[in-house]
């Protein structure tokens, strides 16, 4: 179940730049999957939209990632939680700052808005509706 989801960010690309910026948005869900089944879920709509990605970091039409689940902290050989790179990058933290901007973090405790405010990364995400 979608409980919210927050506006559509145009973001600068981060690493391989030679590629036009993404849309980026994030999404709180209510599920009874586990974070597994979850993330295979994930993987099943983004092959459903036809995933083609031939460059790591590269153009893709379509990337899910699961950024948190609960106070859920793993890392495993499909699944590591929190997502590894969520508390650096922009693109991640200010759309998810628009829908659960006091969320913590279980590792550092810190709420994604104190993530963002002190995001070091100066690559741009502008919001572009609502
Ligand atoms: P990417 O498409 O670059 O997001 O990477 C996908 C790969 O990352 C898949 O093989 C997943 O098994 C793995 N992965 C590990 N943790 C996560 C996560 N929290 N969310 C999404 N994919 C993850």
């Amino acid at each position: 179940r979608l409980l919210a989801a927050s506006g559509l960010y145009l973001t600068e690309p981060v690493g391989y730049t030679d590629q036009p910026d993404f849309i980026n948005a994030a999404a709180l869900l209510e599920t009874e999957l586990e974070p597994l089944e979850l993330l295979h879920a994930l993987q099943a709509v983004e092959k459903e939209f036809g995933r083609r990605r031939e460059i790591p970091k590269g153009p893709r039409t379509l990337d899910l990632d699961l950024l948190l689940y609960d106070d859920i902290v793993t890392d495993g050989p499909e699944l590591t939680l929190p997502h590894p790179e969520m508390s650096q990058r922009r693109f991640v933290l200010a759309p998810l700052a628009d829908i659960a901007p006091e969320l913590e973090h279980p590792l550092s405790s810190l709420t994604v808005k104190e993530m963002l405010d002190g995001c070091g990364d100066d690559f741009s995400a502008v919001k572009f509706d609502k």
